[in-house]
């Protein structure tokens, strides 16, 4: 999960990397009174999960208050590639001397973790590897043995930084290395990291990726969820660990294994042109386990769908028995009761193939259709999301 800037910076600050003291806030007047808090100029920084906002004007200085307020009027409700600002960051506004870049990240293709370093900071990173790659050190971490104070100074000194900060840098560096091990995250990057003209060196801008797999033993980093940006299906899904994709159409999809979900997905876009353009409205794979609450749990994600207008269960008997999966369909219809109310269309092949159909036969839902082949289950539900 990527966050915030200011959530980034709560996780600095806990590990005691420098930055500028600010709070985050939704409104104009919000800003207003942090900046009045702060009682020195500030920046106002639209806080959406994207770079380059500086570029978009996203961040704004404000030498007063009133500025503050005028700048993030302005600033709330832009849209940055696609992301509408709902939050803003008002922290002291620093001053500047130099930018730096400074980040670590898992090196998947190495087998290892990197640390990116260059005393061209402040623009894009991929700019300056594509014009000045001499000027970006690329240094690679053990994870054993990590990075100390020498370190961190080694990786300062390869990206160019002055020898005056180094040893400012290489503490610097070193609280990031610990907020990257100690958070469990895949990415930290700061860019700019500044030098102010009194040769401190500051966090002002962050950048942090954590590992969705280390949520278990960080029980801290549950309330960095951006439930308002998740829509409420997907959260729905989520909860039941099932994999849920929103699309655009009209055939709610239900398959197990990600590779038979998709091509479901272009089989039923195939089929609905014949039907007046019919496409999927979205893509749920249930997994290897699909069992009756599974399946419920799907169902009632797919169903909640207004968009929905018919549905089409694709499901592949492999480790779980297409009996069991009959199963879980005919309890999940009598879980949802009356909340199940668009037409389902079946299609079972492969292990117990024969048993599975005879289930659904004999419970004769009057919602349930099933299919002999993939092609006969989505024209059927293409047909049927067309009536
Ligand atoms: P980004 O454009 O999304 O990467 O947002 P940043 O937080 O990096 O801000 C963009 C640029 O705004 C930085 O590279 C700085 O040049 C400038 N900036 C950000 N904070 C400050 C500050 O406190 N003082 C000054 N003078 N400039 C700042
Ligand atoms: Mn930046």
């Amino acid at each position: 999960m990527d966050l915030f800037e200011y959530q980034a910076k709560e996780l600095f600050t806990k590990h005691g990397v420098p930055s500028t003291p600010g709070r985050v806030t939704d409104t104009a007047e919000g800003a207003k009174e942090i900046a009045e808090e702060i009682g020195k100029p500030v920046m106002v920084k639209a806080q959406v999960k994207v770079g380059g906002r500086g570029k978009a004007g996203g961040v704004k200085y404000a030498a007063t208050p009133e500025d503050a307020f005028t700048h993030a009027q302005n600033i709330l409700g832009l849209d940055i590639k696609g992301h509408v600002v709902k939050k803003l960051l008002v922290a002291e506004a620093s001053d500047i001397a130099e930018e730096y870049y400074i980040s670590f990240l898992l090196d998947r293709a190495n087998r290892t973790y990197l640390a990116m370093c260059s005393v061209e900071g402040g623009m894009e990173i991929e700019e300056v590897a594509a014009t000045k790659p001499e000027r970006l050190a690329k240094v690679s971490v053990d994870a054993v043995t990590g990075v100390d104070l020498a370190t961190a100074r080694s990786i300062a000194e390869q990206g160019h930084l002055p020898a005056e900060v180094l040893d400012a840098a290489a503490v610097t560096i070193a609280k990031l290395w610990e907020v990257f091990v100690k958070e469990d995250t895949l990415l930290v990057e700061v860019n700019p990291l500044v030098r102010t003209p009194d040769d401190r060196i500051l966090a002002l801008d962050g950048k942090v990726t954590l590992d969705g797999n280390a949520d278990f033993r960080q029980p801290g980093h549950a309330e960095f969820a951006d439930t308002d940006a998740t829509d409420p299906l997907e959260l729905k899904a989520k909860e039941n660990d099932l994999n849920y994709v929103k699309l655009d159409g009209e055939v709610g999809i239900i398959g197990n294994g990600a590779g038979l979900v998709m091509s479901t997905l272009d089989v039923v876009a195939y089929a609905g042109e014949n039907y007046g353009g019919v496409k999927p409205a979205n893509f749920l794979d249930i997994g290897g386990g699909a069992s009756a609450e599974v399946m419920a749990a799907g169902l009632d994600v797919i169903l909640g769908d207004s968009q929905v207008k018919s549905v089409f269960v694709n499901v592949f008997g492999g480790i779980t028995a297409c009996d069991a999966v009959a199963n879980g369909i005919v309890k999940a219809l009598e879980i949802l009761g009356s909340d199940a109310n668009k037409p389902l269309v079946v299609r079972l092949d492969g292990n117990r193939v024969e048993e599975g159909r005879k289930i659904l036969d004999d419970a004769n839902h009057p919602l349930v259709t099933q299919a002999a082949t993939m092609d006969e289950g989505a024209a059927k539900a293409a047909e049927l999301a067309s009536a």
